[in-house]
């Protein structure tokens, strides 16, 4: 098995080769050639370890890496800086499952993939006797930034740089960016919002003078989004998993099929379950939940996509995105891997900021159902979950939670990605539950003493730590900083 563009204008390469490009030399994302073969005997998957089933998916996807490697790279990511041994945690609410995707070092989901592709990375660079640094150049609205720095923090042959909006991102995730330790770590804020932040490190990435730079230093970039295959498939194996752990725990047959609700911003989460389901996850319905910027619920309620509509800071920021890198893979596999098609719509998405899809390929995605929460819809869910089922939800969790409930799909068994600790998000939590938050550390403790939970060990000494990385620049100056921080 290799992987081809989705645009059909480059070589297929290999896994590691995938991995070590992130993006596609045409342009488009890397897509599987094949669907790997794998049998589910989900009552024995249910007694493997979280680390057994992720070897064996990595196995799959990752063809060209060894057994070995795999191993390493498994035992490096799912060690001991995770709160909980099995990874994930499952909080069972009725037929509803929350898998709690955030008890890893930053609080997000993205641990989950960003604890793994550094070394996935570094195992491809030894593999295709690459020797160049490796520089990660990225912009977060918030999460992204804060686990690839945990991730690739200190990893060797590595640099990551971060760029991170002034304006939407949350205290605790500006507290974790300005306080990133890692030596090969560099931390800018840019004045404006995400979209403004990630325009300009899109520019770059497609900077000619700039990739020469690089070269003349031994220098390459790569990708720590989720449109690198690296993140991608790590996430595949929390959707098993917990099948496995519903199958265990006799909520459902082996077998049965589940809905899936993620809430969603760059399409890489629920498209990692939509993978799941080609290699034997049954799965009946994938809900995609969006916030206000909801151009994906306008899409698959109509078949245009149309990104010409105000960007909108919202209290969950990771969702705030207007052009959802991954969707291209879901409509690659949608159109009968038709490239053709696929270019057609980027064009069509880059010259006007809309593309509208064949009758057919829509007619592919009936499995899909969207919804969006609004500001205050967001609120209300994260009030009544607490109040009604003592569960406490942070703003993206709670905008999955408010679109399920939307769906009335309560009787079937349903996989909820809890995609952030409430604890990433305290002001905005203690908003919803009715309180006048304060800033900083002593929000933190607000919401501890309030909610009568504990702090998570992650973020107890946070505040503490000194303030290293305090330049904000404006996005024009992004390729002087870059320059600056490099050579
Ligand atoms: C990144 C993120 C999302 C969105 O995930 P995508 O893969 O971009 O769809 C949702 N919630 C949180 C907390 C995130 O950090």
């Amino acid at each position: 098995m290799e992987y081809v563009s989705t645009r059909g204008g480059a070589p297929a390469v290999p896994a590691s080769q995938a991995v070590l490009n992130g993006i596609a030399p045409d342009g488009g994302l890397y897509v599987p050639t094949e669907w790997p073969k794998m049998t589910w005997d989900w009552s024995q998957v249910g007694q493997q370890s979280y680390q057994a089933l992720a070897k064996r998916v990595f196995a799959a996807f990752f063809e060209d890496y060894t057994d070995a490697e795999i191993q390493a790279v498994v035992d490096q990511a799912y060690g001991d800086q995770w709160q909980t041994p099995d990874i994930v945690g499952l909080h069972q609410d009725e037929n509803l499952t929350y898998m709690e995707l955030f008890h890893g070092p930053t609080l997000a989901f993205k641990d989950v993939a960003l604890q793994a592709l550094p070394f996935l990375m570094t195992t491809a660079a030894a593999k295709q006797a690459v020797n160049d640094k490796i520089v990660i150049l990225t912009a977060t609205s918030g999460d992204t930034g804060t686990a690839a720095m945990s991730g690739f923090g200190n990893v060797n042959q590595t640099e990551i740089i971060v760029f991170y909006p002034q304006v939407g991102v949350s205290d605790i995730q500006r507290q974790q960016m300005q306080t990133e330790r890692a030596d090969n770590a560099h931390v800018t804020a840019i004045t404006g919002n995400f979209d403004d932040a990630q325009r300009a490190v899109k520019d770059l990435l497609g900077n000619p003078e700039l990739r020469q730079e690089l070269k003349d230093h031994r220098m390459r970039f790569s990708s720590a989004n989720s449109i690198n295959i690296g993140r991608l498939i790590p996430q595949m194996v929390y959707y098993l998993y917990a099948y496995s752990r519903l199958v265990k725990n006799q909520e459902i047959e082996a077998g049965q099929a589940v809905d899936v609700v993620v809430p969603t911003g760059n399409f890489g989460d629920i498209l990692a379950a939509y993978y799941a389901k080609q290699v034997g996850l049954p799965v009946k319905t994938f809900v995609v939940a969006s916030n206000e910027n909801n151009v994906l619920t306008d899409f698959f309620n109509t078949g245009t996509y149309d990104r010409n509509r105000d960007f909108k800071v919202t209290s969950a920021p990771a969702m705030d995105i207007l052009v959802s890198s991954n969707l291209e893979r879901l409509l690659y596999f949608a159109s009968g891997r038709n490239s053709e098609e696929i270019k057609g719509y980027m064009d069509d998405l880059q010259k006007t900021g809309t593309y509208e899809l064949t009758a057919s390929t829509r007619a592919n995605l009936a499995e899909f159902k969207a919804g969006f929460a609004d500001e205050d819809q967001i609120a209300a869910a994260i009030a009544q979950t607490y109040q009604d089922r003592h569960y406490l939800l942070d703003p993206h969790t709670a905008v999955a939670r408010h679109v399920y409930q939307q769906m009335d799909s309560a009787t079937q068994p349903t996989l909820l990605a809890a995609t952030a600790s409430p604890y990433k998000f305290p002001q905005a939590v203690l908003k919803a539950l009715g309180q006048e938050p304060v800033g900083g550390a002593a929000g933190v403790q607000q919401l501890a003493d309030f909610t009568k939970t504990a702090i998570p060990e992650q973020i107890q000494h946070l505040y503490q730590l000194p303030i290293r990385h305090k330049k904000i620049i404006k996005p024009n100056q992004i390729l002087t900083t870059i320059r600056e921080e490099l050579f």
